[in-house]
């Protein structure tokens, strides 16, 4: 599974950063999402990464297998 993050569609809102601490952070230029890293593996990782991409209000995460 792997993550994307689209910084055009962000709006810095942070939600991934506070639900996915270890897959997200943000910009300290303009608070737009950082990934960690893409990759995702584990169930725990996965269920986390899930929330983050539900939480998001501007739709910029995807998951893809
Ligand atoms: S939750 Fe969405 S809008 Fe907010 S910083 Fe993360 S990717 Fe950007």
């Amino acid at each position: 599974m792997h993550i994307q993050a689209d910084t055009e569609r962000c709006i810095g809102a942070g939600m991934c950063a506070l639900t996915a601490p270890d897959l997200f952070d943000q910009s300290d230029h303009d608070g737009t999402v950082v990934l960690l890293r893409a990759g995702v593996c584990g169930q725990e990782v996965a269920e986390a990464a899930r929330a983050a991409v539900e939480a998001c209000p501007s739709g910029a995460l995807t998951l893809t297998d």
